[in-house]
């Protein structure tokens, strides 16, 4: 595509969008883009795997799924490389490849001092001003480069409907349109998620990953925990309120007091949402909302509350557009769950939350968005509507050990009870689909999709031990790379000037550039050579124990072009069926072992799976050409509603 022509496209767009708010403003359709041919539904559902889906239409277990594949489409839907979401949700939004938009992994660096931090985005908390009021808002900064799709659709006065669309935050602001965030809405700490376990079983509070451990110390009947909430962003200090507690132990029932709500919770029950309010300075409140259960009130008590989500009627950071809109739906559906990483894994990782706790989650919370979704096809007024779940994905994760007779995790009665809870999420996929297939208009084009597919993850492989033993990579204070190892993570344990390669995040490895890196080491005339020397000798690693290989590919940073390449990592790994990269290697680690069982719940990956065997799946009401990708769906929805693609989009029209 020439550049003239890319300018005379961005003319056509701005007549269009000019005649189309035109149309919007006199109430009427006549005047848009004269090709549209109807209005555009895509539902999303994270992680989805075809293999299982296809066992499944043996089983005749999704028959609405089966229907909508007769009457259309089912295809294996292309992903992106890394196979991960951020990165995936990011080619779906963007229709570009990593190389142009710039999330490659769950974690980046800064090449110059080495210093690693999350890879999407980040919160950036409120400033106050001298006098204790806010000079400046929070607000979440997403590193995703390129304009989504349904932002150029609204350009051109097509009324938009974006529903909880996983890594499509902040919000965009849409002509006539509604957006709700999901996934990457933090909590008010900031953070993905961080639940609160309280417990008299505890002695001190304990930090941990993805959560907050607090002692319960009753006195008599009752129990006062201090919850650090809120972080003032100036003096770091939590802001703690307190949650009053008074056990019942004979009738097995705690009732909590928090700011002047007082319920009376049995054992097993949940409690409605508790509202929160953390006062940091007489003009600055921040509000909340959580959820409280009881695991156990008899002899010992043990309560799990969900993380200080933001409140969706005065949210901490923005989580919808119009910024309204979240609380419009609190007065339609009262509160409800606003954190995007919406089931919590660390939580029942830690057995601070319970199996069949997380399931049921699972399944009110996929009921909740079918309900907001289907409710939003009936209102109508949108000519695009896409709506996300990532409970597909989320049991996926936590319960693949239940179904891999070789994870080290599995368990024959572990697999009676939970060995089809994944089934289970599809299940209620297809019910989602099939009502929302109810509601189509004949011209109405749907397309079903998911960002990737699965594996298990058996076996964790420390790349940067391998590094290490290979001498590619140094460790400060020690010489034998024999032996060699850290506990240090995020590549705090490294000594730069003896290192050549090293690896962050779950598939990135990188050479220690010189010009790139603050202490780089290797040459760029030399780099070519270092990358297909590594890539040789990693595409040799086999398991001990089985003999297999334990990367199925390896790919250079040519497969990375555009706008975002100088981020690309220098070799992408991609791990065979039952690998992944161990976590403290993945954290910027060497640990000693190099190949360790993963005795993790988190027991199904895909992150740094090769991405020619990790295809998600794509159905659509009309036939859609061979060999989709992800970057496909959203140039095909922009041509079904009339609207030429840039000349940048790296997707096409699959129609
Ligand atoms: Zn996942």
């Amino acid at each position: 595509m020439g550049k003239a022509s890319a300018v005379s496209r961005m003319k056509v767009s701005r007549r269009a969008f000019l005649a189309g708010s035109a149309a919007i403003a006199a109430g009427c359709r006549v005047g848009r883009a004269a090709q549209v041919k109807g209005r555009v539904i895509i539902l999303g559902f994270d992680g989805v795997k075809p293999g299982i889906v296809d066992k499944m239409f043996e089983a005749g277990e999704l028959p609405n799924l089966a229907k909508l594949r007769d009457q259309g489409s089912y295809h294996r839907l292309g992903s992106s490389n890394p196979p991960q979401s951020p990165t995936a949700w990011s080619s779906f939004a963007t229709c570009k490849w990593p190389g142009n938009h710039g999330i490659y992994d769950f974690l980046r660096r800064n090449p110059e001092n080495y210093l690693s931090g999350l890879g999407f985005g980040t919160t950036n908390h409120a400033k106050l001003a001298p006098d204790g009021s806010v000079a400046k808002d929070a607000e979440f900064v997403n590193f995703r480069k390129g304009e989504t799709f349904w932002a150029l659709a609204s350009d051109h006065g097509m009324r938009c409907k974006l529903l909880e669309v996983p890594y499509a935050y902040p919000a965009d602001k849409l002509h006539n349109g509604r957006m709700l965030c999901g996934l990457d809405v933090p909590d008010i700490r900031g953070t993905q998620s961080t639940f609160f376990a309280m417990s008299e079983a505890l002695e001190v509070v304990q930090n941990v990953g993805g959560g907050v451990r607090l002692p319960l110390k009753f006195k008599g009947k009752a129990a006062t925990v201090r919850l650090p909430g809120f972080r003032n962003p100036e003096t770091k200090e939590f802001i703690r309120v307190p949650v009053e507690l008074m056990a019942d132990r004979a009738g097995h029932k705690v009732t909590v007091t928090i700011q002047g709500q007082k319920v009376v919770l049995a054992e097993n029950t949940w409690s409605d949402w508790f509202e929160w309010t953390f006062e940091v300075t007489p003009q600055f409140s921040v509000r909340a909302i959580s959820r409280v259960h009881v695991l156990e009130a008899g002899e010992l008590v043990r309560l799990y509350m969900t993380c200080l989500q933001c409140h969706p009627r005065a949210p901490y950071v923005p989580i919808s557009y119009p910024n309204g809109y979240a609380a419009e739906l609190a007065d339609r559906y009262g509160l409800y769950k606003t954190i995007g990483w919406a089931y919590d894994t660390k939580a029942l990782e830690r057995d601070d939350l319970t199996e069949p706790l997380f399931l049921e989650d699972v399944r009110n919370t996929m009921t909740w968005r079918e309900t907001l979704m289907l409710d939003e096809l009936d209102r109508g007024q949108f000519d695009l509507l896409a709506a996300g779940w990532t409970g597909t994905d989320r049991v996926g994760h936590m319960f693949w050990r239940f179904r891999d007779t070789k994870h080290p995790l599995y368990t024959e009665e572990g697999a009676r009870k939970y060995g089809r809870a994944l089934e289970d999420t599809y299940v209620k996929m297809d019910e989602i689909v099939g009502k929302a297939m109810a509601k189509l208009d004949e011209g109405d084009l749907l397309m079903v999709m998911s960002d990737h597919g699965f594996h298990s993850f058996r076996y964790g492989f420390s790349v940067n031990t391998w590094l290490v033993r290979h001498g590619y990579l140094a460790i400060k204070g020690k010489t034998d790379p024999a032996t060699a190892s850290t506990r240090d993570k995020y590549l705090m344990g490294f000594d730069w000037p003896r290192t050549k390669a090293y690896a962050l995040g779950l598939g990135s490895v990188f050479l220690n550039l010189k010009g790139r890196e603050g202490q780089g080491t290797v040459a760029p005339q030399d780099a070519p050579a270092l990358v297909s020397e590594i890539r040789e000798k990693l595409l040799q690693v086999t398991d001990p124990e089985t003999g297999d290989k334990v990367l199925r590919e390896v790919y250079t940073n040519e497969i990375y072009k555009g706008e975002s390449e100088k981020d690309a990592p220098d070799l992408q790994l991609g791990y065979a069926e039952g690998y992944q990269t161990n976590k403290s290697s993945a954290a910027g680690g060497a640990p000693a072992e190099m190949l360790s069982p993963n005795v993790k719940k988190w027991s199904g990956e895909h992150a740094a799976s090769d991405v020619a065997v990790t295809h998600g799946i794509l159905f659509s009401n009309r036939s859609v050409a061979e060999n989709p990708a992800i970057v496909d769906v959203g140039a095909t929805a922009l041509k079904y509603l009339g609207i030429e693609a840039p000349g940048d989009f790296e997707g096409a029209s699959l129609i």
